[in-house]
């Protein structure tokens, strides 16, 4: 990336673009929503089994203008999506306040790893066990989504569960590629561990991206 389109990404004013798609939200409490996704590149907390590797180089997303992203985001959805990548690697001011500045409900999905900026209406967080969330996310996450891998994951997700505020929906959502054997797993643990509730991938099973 250029010097000066850095720093303008580093501002927030302009942002890496992966993809942006309008489709069923899949997972979590707002799973059945139609949603727009807006995708940004750049992630660098590693994990293995990462659906989205192509995510992580953030030079390989071209650099483009906030306003433009909103404007087009606003004419599919009412509600929009912010993913990535870690979307946290940048500045989520301006695209935040620009996407409810036209009444767009605003939720990102964040493994939390970065300082939290931006202003949401859902915080989907996801942590992952390579780089911890910061401390304040905690507080106003709406839902946390554990990715389970293995049975580890029962572990941290509970030591995550500790963090979180009241309010906070918790779900346990297999990894894609060991849904089948983690999917009995995961129903056993919800049904003796009720506070807990599954989350599914279900814009796979429907064959939506
Ligand atoms: S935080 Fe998300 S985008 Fe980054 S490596 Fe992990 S799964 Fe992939």
């Amino acid at each position: 990336m250029k010097q000066d389109v850095q720093q303008l990404v580093e501002r927030g004013e302009f942002l890496p673009l992966m993809e942006e798609f309008y489709t069923i939200q899949g997972e979590g409490y707002h799973k059945g929503t139609a949603a727009y996704f807006i995708r940004i590149g750049g992630c660098d907390v590693g994990c293995h089994w990462c659906d989205v590797k192509e995510s992580w180089n953030a030079d390989l997303h071209p650099a483009t203008e906030t306003l433009k992203i909103v404007d087009n985001a606003a004419k599919y959805s009412d509600t929009i999506v912010v993913t990535g990548g870690e979307p946290l690697t940048w500045d989520m001011t301006l695209l935040t306040s620009q996407l409810k500045a036209k009444g767009l409900n605003v939720h990102i999905e964040t493994s939390g790893a970065y300082k939290l900026t931006g202003i949401w209406d859902w915080i989907c967080l996801s942590p992952k066990k390579m780089k911890a969330p910061t401390e304040e996310i905690y507080s106003k996450a709406d839902e946390l989504k554990i990715i389970v891998y293995n049975r580890d994951d029962f572990k941290f997700a509970e030591e995550q569960a500790i963090k979180v505020n009241d309010k906070c929906i918790l779900y346990l959502q297999p990894e894609w590629s060991k849904r089948d054997k983690m999917i009995p797993e995961i129903v056993d643990y919800v049904m003796k561990n009720p506070k807990w509730k599954v989350s599914l991938q279900t814009h796979k099973y429907l064959n939506i991206p």
